[in-house]
């Protein structure tokens, strides 16, 4: 079978479910981070892509009950709860900007009382305070989803209003694991997987570059990975709207799925029976998952080894596995994996700091805007 996978390789045939459930399987590292490497090479050459960026996070007040969720609260009374007014929210984006930056990121919560206007506001308010050349990045197609039900409007009718606002592309959260079945034990809140394409195959139509991801290293198998990889790449042909895909690594601490039944945590009751995780996945299973993430999709032209989930180390190793871009300078604004147990507690590192952990990898790091365009 390995003849007829680097064959297809070479070829930039598609490999199918078979073909990576084997590679998948395979022992020898080595041998996927050179599969993964060349078809890396076909779609980006030696560049490390690295951006200039901050993330803006309004609000961690949820009205859904994702137990791999660590950052959500009940209600603002709660410890640690966050809601920002507009005032905030224009104060925080002075706060963080700083010159050469590319990108505002933009992802929250679904928080019940909130309603459209007061994201299509925050959008507003950051095309106002921010540069024309800093992308407005925002609102995953689970918040947005969201939204336009709570408003009674069509996800086209909501993101074109987003648009005029001043949105211009949109991340990719909320994809989780498509499998339904994983999905009603993790987020059981969380409209399915056909509301999160529908919203991108939407986004794509309206000419809104976006990106996908997929939660691993919780309940699911190796199996149900590359189901939801195969959707992605279906949309993909489909649209060709995904800039990146980003394989998000499930952290264990402070959230429902990572604490046993039985030990007194923060689980609920009623939920006793589903499993629970007791380790996050371990080094070779992260850099496989990221090999095949690369050589399943590859109709996409970027893999996104997010450093503030991976820790440095882990996301320069994964440049070995076929990632291309190691995101932004971040600048300390992001909290959804610290408050999980990610090593960096307070997120940020200079450009210097990405170009050196490119480089020292044996690639050239190239500063990028939102569209992987030089910047
Ligand atoms: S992952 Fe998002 S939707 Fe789920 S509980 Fe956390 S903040 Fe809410």
């Amino acid at each position: 079978m390995l003849n007829g996978i680097t064959e297809k390789i070479d070829r930039n045939i598609p490999l199918d479910r078979d073909e990576l459930m084997f590679l998948y399987d395979r022992e020898d590292l080595d041998l996927l981070a050179a599969l993964a490497g060349k078809m890396r090479e076909r779609h980006n050459g030696r560049t490390v892509y690295y951006n200039r960026n901050f993330h803006l996070e309004p609000s961690n007040v949820c009205s859904h009950r994702c137990r791999f969720c660590s950052y959500r609260r009940d209600s603002d009374t709660d410890e640690g709860a966050w809601t920002m007014s507009i005032e905030e929210v224009e104060k925080y984006l002075k706060d963080k900007y700083e010159p050469g930056m590319t990108e505002v990121h933009i992802v929250g919560s679904v928080n019940p009382s909130r309603d459209f206007d007061y994201y299509m506001e925050i959008i507003r308010t950051a095309r106002r305070i921010l540069p024309s050349r800093v992308t407005i990045k925002g609102y995953s197609a689970i918040e947005i989803a969201d939204m336009c039900k709570g408003a009674g409007i069509s996800y086209e009718q909501g993101l074109k209003k987003l648009m005029d606002a001043g949105l211009e592309a949109i991340p990719g959260g909320g994809a989780e694991i498509f499998d339904p079945g994983i999905r009603k034990l993790i987020c059981p809140d969380k409209p399915d997987a056909a509301v999160w394409m529908e919203v991108h195959r939407t986004a794509h139509r309206l000419g809104l570059h976006t990106n996908a991801t997929m939660l691993f290293g919780h309940i699911e198998s190796r199996e149900h990975r590359v189901e939801h990889l195969l959707a992605l790449r279906g949309v993909q042909e489909e649209t060709g709207g995904f800039d990146a895909f980003i394989p998000l690594k499930y952290r264990i601490a402070n959230n429902a799925l990572g604490i046993p039944a039985d030990s007194g945590g923060i689980q609920e009751k009623e939920m006793e029976a589903i499993p629970f995780v007791e380790r996050e996945a371990d080094i070779t299973e992260v850099l496989r998952t990221f090999a095949i993430s690369r050589l399943a999709l590859h109709n996409i032209p970027h893999i996104k080894s997010y450093w503030p989930m991976l820790g440095k180390d882990l996301c320069q190793l994964s440049l070995l596995f076929g990632a291309d871009d190691i995101d932004g300078t971040i600048n300390d604004s992001t909290r959804i994996y610290s408050m999980a147990g990610a090593e960096e507690q307070h997120p940020g590192l200079s450009a210097r700091e990405l170009v050196f952990m490119a480089e020292k990898a044996g690639f050239t790091a190239v500063e990028r805007d939102s569209y992987y365009r030089e910047a």
